[in-house]
C-alpha cells in the first residue's frame, strides 16, 4: 500500500506530534509524508566552500567564514541592548552583532577558538557587519559530519519560533526520507526517463532534499518540471487532436475569382510579408481537410482584417458562408463597413447583425443565412443565439478572442452541419511560451511586422500638474487639422466614481476646449448604443476634435485622423490595456503621440508600466514584461488561466522545458494516441486526476 504511507499524517513522523502538525499544515500546507517530501528548499548553501572576510563587497546573500574572534561588547541595555565581537580571518574582519539572545549568546563566544560563521552581511554606517549569525565550533561542525550542502527552505515566523526554522525542517526531512523512499509512483514511462536520462520521481525528489552535488540540481528539478509542463500539454494536445478528428474540416481547394479578383484589382495596399506569411500558413490549413483552429497574433494595426477577409474570400469561392464576430457594437460595424466597402465592386453579400438590428431587417438575415444568399455576416454576440443558422458556414472569424469565452467559441462550431474552421485575432501578443500553453490547441500564427511608413507613436509621462500645457499641445494639433482621444479608466467596482471622474473631466475639457471653435464627443458604457454609435460618427467624420470615451474604445476602433491619446490616470491600467489604447493613433501618416498622465504617487509597478511604455511600442515587448509583472496566471485576456499555477515550474523561465514537453506529447500521442500501451498507463492515470482535481486546465485554449 505505497500510496497510503505518503498520505500517513505528518503528526506520527518522529519530532512532530500534534501541535507542530497543526502549524504545518496552517502555515506550509504540509498535512502529510508526501506533502513534506514535495515540500523541496529553495535553495542550497554550498557548506565546503568558505569566503574571505576581504571579499566581502556587495550584498550577497550569505556567506560562509572560517575564522577567530576578538573584542566582545556588551552594550546599552533593555531594547536597546546589543552584542557585538570582532570575527577576523586571515584576510580581514568584520563586526559580528546580536540584538537578542544577548544572555545566553554571550557565555559561548570565547576567544582563540576557530569558529564557522554563516550569515548575510549587511551595511551600517558605511561598515559591513553581520547580523546574527550562526556561529559555530569547528571541531563540532566537524564531528557532527552536516551534508556539505545544506538545503534552506522556507519557514514563517510562528514556525521558528516553534523549532522549525530551515534547520528544524531539514530535521524532519531527514527523518522522513527513509521512511519513504521509493514509495513515489512515476507518471513517467521509463523508456522516456532513459531517453532523457531522467531521474525517477523517487529519486528527484530525494535527491533534490539532500543532493551531493550542486551540478546535478537543476537536473532534477527539471525532471520535475518538465512531469507538470508534459501534463498540461498532454490535456492540450488531446483534446486538439480530439477535435480534429471529431471535425474533419471543410475544404477550401480552389483559390477561384472572388479570391483573384480581389487580390487583383482591388486590394488598397500590398501585403507585407507577415501577412503573406500568414495566409499561407491558413492556406496550408483550409486546403487539406484538416479542421483549422488557428490563433493569428498580431499587434495593434499589424492588418489582421484583411487577413480575415481574404479567408472569407476563399471560402466564399468554395461555396460557404463566412461569420466575423466582434467584441462590441462598433467594432462590428467597423469591420461591416470596412468589409462592404472594400468588397463594394465585387458579388458578395455582407451584412451586420448587432443587438441593435430591428426585426424586420433581422428576419432578412435570417432568411438570406438559411437560403445561402448571404456570404457573410459580420455582428457581435447576437451570431451565436440559437435563431442564427447558416446554410453552409465554412469559416468563423472571432476578432479579439479574449472577450469570448471558451463555451461561446463552441457555441459557434455548432452552427453548421460542418464544423467552420476557426480563425481566432488577437491584438494582445502573448509570449510564446504562454501561447504554447494557454492555447495549446490552436496554432499560432504572427504578424509581426507593421504595414510600411508607419511612424512609432511618440510616448511621455505628464503628471497631472502639467494638465495645462497638455492642453497646449492638444490645442496645437487640433489646429493642424488632427483629433484626439482621452480616455478615462472604467473599473467594475468603483463605477460611481469612475463615472464621476469621467463626467469631471468631460466638463473641464468642455471648459478648456469652448465651442464654437471646438467641439467634443463623449462615449461612454452607460449610453445607449444608438447615442454612442452617433457620438463615435461625429468623431470618426471628423465633426468634432475631441472624443472622452472610457475604455469603450479600447479594442479596434479605426480613425486615421486621430493623432493624440490622452490617458487619464494611466496608473490604474495595465500594461496591455494601454498598449491597445496607444494603439488608436498612429495609423495615419501623422506623427502621432500618447500622453500618460499620473497623479504623483505611484507604486514601483506603475512606474515600471509607464517606463516601458515610453520606452517601446513593440506589442511582444510589452507583453513580456507584463509577463514579469504580473505572473502568467494574470496576463489580460487569458483569465482562463487563472488557476494554472505550477508547483515546480515557471513559465517566465521554463520556456525551453516547455519546448521539450510539447515534442515529447506530440511524440507519445503519435505513438500510443489512447495512452493504452501498458507502459503509458500510468500517465494516463495521472492524467485522469489531474483533470478531476484541475478542471479547469482542461478547458484552456
Ligand atoms: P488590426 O491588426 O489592429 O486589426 P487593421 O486590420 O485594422 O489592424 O489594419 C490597420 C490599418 O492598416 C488599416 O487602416 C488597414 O487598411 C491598414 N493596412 C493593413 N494592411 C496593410 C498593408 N499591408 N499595407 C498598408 N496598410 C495596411
Ligand atoms: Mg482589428
Amino acid at each position: 500500500m505505497p500510496e497510503k504511507d505518503l498520505q500517513t499524517s505528518i503528526e506520527y513522523l518522529k519530532g512532530v506530534g500534534a501541535a507542530r502538525a497543526e502549524l504545518l499544515a496552517g502555515e506550509l500546507g504540509v498535512r502529510t509524508f508526501g506533502d513534506l517530501l514535495q515540500y523541496l528548499p529553495f535553495r542550497y548553501v554550498d557548506r565546503t566552500a568558505f569566503h574571505r572576510v576581504a571579499d566581502i563587497v556587495s550584498d550577497v546573500s550569505a556567506v560562509q567564514l572560517k575564522g577567530t574572534l576578538s573584542r566582545v561588547q556588551e552594550m546599552g541595555a533593555g531594547k536597546k541592548q546589543r552584542l557585538t565581537a570582532v570575527f577576523e580571518d586571515e584576510s580581514g574582519s568584520i563586526e559580528l552583532v546580536w540584538f537578542k539572545g544577548v544572555k545566553w549568546i554571550k557565555p559561548k563566544l570565547h576567544y582563540g577558538k576557530t569558529y564557522v560563521c554563516y550569515g548575510k552581511p549587511s551595511r551600517f554606517n558605511g561598515r559591513w557587519n553581520i547580523p546574527h549569525p550562526e556561529l559555530e565550533d569547528e571541531d563540532e561542525v566537524k564531528k557532527r559530519n552536516l551534508p556539505r550542502i545544506q538545503p534552506v527552505y522556507s519557514t514563517t515566523e510562528k514556525l521558528s519560533s516553534r523549532g522549525l526554522n530551515s534547520n528544524g525542517i531539514a530535521r524532519l526531512v531527514r527523518e522522513l526520507l527513509p521512511q519513504v523512499k521509493g514509495l513515489v509512483p512515476d507518471p513517467l514511462p521509463e523508456s522516456f526517463l532513459k531517453k532523457l536520462r531522467f531521474p525517477s520521481k523517487d529519486d528527484a525528489l530525494h535527491y533534490l532534499h539532500f543532493p551531493e552535488d550542486l551540478q546535478q540540481v537543476e537536473r532534477h528539478r527539471n525532471r520535475l518540471k518538465l512531469e507538470e509542463l508534459l501534463m498540461l500539454q498532454l490535456l492540450l494536445l488531446i483534446r486538439k487532436r480530439q477535435t480534429t478528428v471529431e471535425l474533419p474540416g471543410v475544404r477550401f481547394e480552389a483559390v477561384g475569382d472572388l479570391f483573384m479578383q480581389f487580390y487583383e484589382k482591388y486590394l488598397p495596399f500590398e501585403l507585407t510579408s507577415a501577412q503573406k506569411r500568414v495566409m499561407r500558413e491558413i492556406r496550408g490549413d483550409v486546403n487539406t481537410g484538416r479542421h483549422m483552429n488557428r490563433l493569428v497574433q498580431g499587434d495593434v494595426g499589424s492588418g489582421k482584417t484583411i487577413v480575415a477577409m481574404l479567408c472569407a474570400l476563399l471560402a466564399i469561392d468554395n461555396g460557404y458562408q463566412a461569420a466575423v464576430m466582434a467584441p462590441t457594437e462598433i467594432l462590428a460595424t467597423q469591420h461591416f463597413e470596412s468589409f462592404s466597402s472594400m468588397l463594394n465592386k465585387l458579388p458578395v453579400n455582407v451584412r451586420l447583425l448587432t443587438g441593435s438590428t430591428k426585426t424586420k431587417e433581422r428576419n432578412e438575415i435570417h432568411e438570406m443565412l438559411d437560403s445561402g444568399e448571404l456570404h457573410i455576416l459580420i455582428g457581435t454576440h447576437a451570431l451565436i443565439e440559437p435563431k442564427v443558422k447558416f446554410q453552409n458556414l465554412g469559416l468563423a472569424v472571432i476578432d479579439e478572442q479574449h472577450r469570448f469565452g471558451v463555451a461561446q467559441r463552441a457555441r459557434l462550431w455548432k452552427k453548421s452541419k460542418v464544423a467552420p474552421h476557426i480563425l481566432v485575432m488577437t491584438a494582445t501578443p502573448i509570449p510564446r511560451t504562454l501561447a504554447m500553453t494557454l492555447y495549446g490547441d490552436l496554432d499560432v500564427s504572427t504578424i509581426d511586422e507593421l504595414p510600411p511608413g508607419r511612424k512609432e507613436v511618440k510616448t511621455v509621462h505628464r503628471f497631472d500638474n502639467a494638465r495645462l500645457k497638455v492642453f497646449r499641445f492638444l490645442k496645437d494639433e487640433i489646429a493642424k487639422g488632427r483629433q484626439v482621444y482621452v480616455v478615462y479608466p472604467l473599473i467594475e467596482e468603483s463605477q460611481v466614481m469612475d463615472y464621476k471622474d469621467l463626467m469631471d473631466g468631460y466638463e473641464s475639457i468642455t471648459r478648456a476646449f469652448p465651442m464654437p471653435e471646438y467641439r467634443v464627443s463623449i462615449v461612454h458604457g452607460r449610453m445607449k448604443p444608438e447615442d454612442k454609435e452617433i457620438e463615435m460618427r461625429q468623431f470618426s467624420t471628423g465633426k468634432t476634435q475631441i472624443l472622452v470615451a472610457t475604455t469603450v474604445i479600447e479594442v479596434g476602433v479605426n480613425v486615421p485622423n486621430a493623432s493624440v491619446m490622452v490617458i487619464e490616470s494611466a496608473e490604474r491600467f495595465g500594461l496591455s490595456q494601454l498598449h491597445q489604447l496607444r494603439g488608436r493613433v498612429g495609423r495615419g501618416a501623422e506623427q502621432s503621440y500618447c500622453i500618460l498622465m499620473t497623479g504623483d504617487e505611484l507604486s514601483k509597478e506603475a512606474v515600471v508600466r509607464l517606463e516601458t511604455m515610453c520606452r517601446t511600442n513593440d506589442g511582444f515587448e510589452i507583453a513580456e514584461v507584463d509577463l514579469d509583472l504580473r505572473g502568467a496566471g494574470d496576463i489580460s485576456g487569458t483569465q482562463q488561466s487563472g488557476q494554472m499555477q505550477f508547483q515546480y515550474a515557471d513559465l517566465n523561465e521554463d520556456g525551453e522545458l516547455l519546448k521539450t514537453a510539447r515534442h515529447l506529447a506530440n511524440e507519445l500521442l503519435d505513438a500510443d494516441p489512447d495512452l493504452n500501451m501498458p507502459e503509458n498507463r500510468p500517465l494516463a492515470r495521472a492524467l485522469e486526476r489531474l483533470q478531476k482535481n484541475r478542471p479547469d486546465w482542461s478547458l484552456v485554449s
